[in-house]
């Protein structure tokens, strides 16, 4: 039966994660990875989730089945998360919103219901993007192209090259934009970039597909909502993938959702039973706890305050790491300017190193980063920064 089955490539990744343990080097750094760490070098149990948990705990809740679409609690807070408590589209309950495992799950179940949809439809990413968005939608039955996106030689967003993609897109296209910390660039499109994005995809009737998996890394709750809102004001149907494996550190909860935006309530009760048939016939209904864990930390004021203010340190880490990392390059004698990464937004940076520098740093240094020259700011602190600038400054 399997003497045909080829071995499949390794997630380069993981592949990098696993030399990385292997690396004898004490003053070893992991900066391959796509998590937050705080300034211990440690992943972090967020004082909201541990005071969720507890509260959920003395409930002793027994652990039934959820609903195929999850907590109704949760998919409440998503929706007012997302677009808005205020927000018309939430008031008129034309949005229908599904628990998710993870981000991926949101955009799995959103690429199966699209597929069913327009089984013709392109889809297009972002060049480059989180590798996994051409997987998702490929194996979901589409053909899956990229729109220009990073400009490596101004070290910013390639936005003629973006639109033009967009304007020539066929109608029905399915254009997967990053709302907000790109991953892996960290460049992300200003208010008024956003606006003309927008105006692409309603001349040409294009689907966006927001996928929203670091909202509160960038400015702010709010303000990383910023193509979200320009895209409800433009009246349009659109798709939004959410994740709170960062935000809240619950990586391996699989904690998501996906939201779709319709034009009425009687739609979106019609789009919602269509994500429950991909939900019901993939895994039936979504785990138990760390929907229950977000959906209390949203729903209770206290957790929630303490929720921003817990994100608002991990944001405000990573910018400090950034401008730190900026001005130790600096201070180690590198001639190029680096200023660019401190502009840059999110956990990651496309730091401009090329292939053979990271494979340098790597082997010579047991700096571990993507080959693509992307670096996990988050995963630097205060006692590794020093030597990484050191080891960057050897390389270059
Ligand atoms: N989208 C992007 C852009 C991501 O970077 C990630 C996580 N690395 C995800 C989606 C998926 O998030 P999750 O782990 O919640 O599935």
């Amino acid at each position: 039966l399997f003497n045909a089955v080829e071995m499949a490539p390794r997630d380069p990744i993981l592949g990098l994660t696993e030399q990385y343990v292997a690396d004898p080097n004490p003053r070893k750094v992991n900066l391959g990875v796509g998590v937050y760490y705080d300034d211990n070098g440690k992943l972090p149990l967020l004082q909201c989730v541990q005071k969720a948990e507890e509260k959920m705990m003395a409930a002793h809740a027994a652990r039934g089945y959820l609903p195929i679409d999850g907590i109704a609690a949760y998919d409440a807070a998503i929706k007012n998360l997302v677009f808005g408590a205020d927000s018309e589209p939430v008031k008129a309950g034309r949005v229908a919103t599904v628990q998710a495992l993870g981000g991926t799950g949101g955009l799995k179940i959103g690429a199966d219901f699209l597929h069913k949809l327009d089984p013709a439809a392109k889809v297009l990413i972002s060049d480059p993007s989180w590798e996994n968005h051409r997987g998702i939608f490929r194996d979901a039955g589409f053909t899956v192209e990229t729109y220009p996106y990073y400009d490596a030689e101004r070290k910013g967003i390639n936005m003629d090259g973006m639109l033009t993609a967009l304007s020539t897109a066929e109608a029905g296209t399915v254009v997967v934009l990053h709302a907000c910390c790109h991953n892996p660039t960290g460049y992300d499109l200003t208010p008024a970039q956003w606006d003309q994005v927008v105006a692409a995809v309603q001349s040409r009737k294009l689907v966006a597909f927001l996928d929203m998996a670091y909202q509160g890394f960038a400015q702010g709750i709010a303000e990383d909502g910023i193509a979200v809102q320009k895209f409800l004001a433009s009246g349009l149907d659109f798709f939004v993938s959410t994740s709170f494996s960062k935000s809240l550190s619950l990586y391996g909860e699989r904690v998501g959702a996906l939201s779709v935006l319709c034009q009425s309530a009687e739609e979106a009760g019609r789009v919602l039973s269509q994500l429950k048939i991909v939900i019901r016939t993939n895994y039936s209904n979504p785990p138990t706890h760390g929907g229950q864990v977000a959906a209390t930390i949203l729903n209770t004021p206290e957790l929630r305050a303490l929720w921003e203010q817990e994100l608002a340190a991990m944001r405000v880490r990573i910018k400090q790491m950034r401008t730190a990392i900026v001005e130790k390059l600096k201070a180690a004698g590198v001639q190029r300017d680096f200023s660019f990464i401190a502009h840059q937004v999110g956990m990651f940076s496309y730091s401009g190193l090329t292939k053979d520098q990271m494979v340098r740093l790597r082997n010579e240094f047991g700096v571990y980063g993507i080959d693509s020259g992307r670096i996990c700011v988050a995963a630097l602190n205060s006692k590794n920064i020093d030597y990484v600038a050191e080891c960057i400054a050897k390389v270059v």
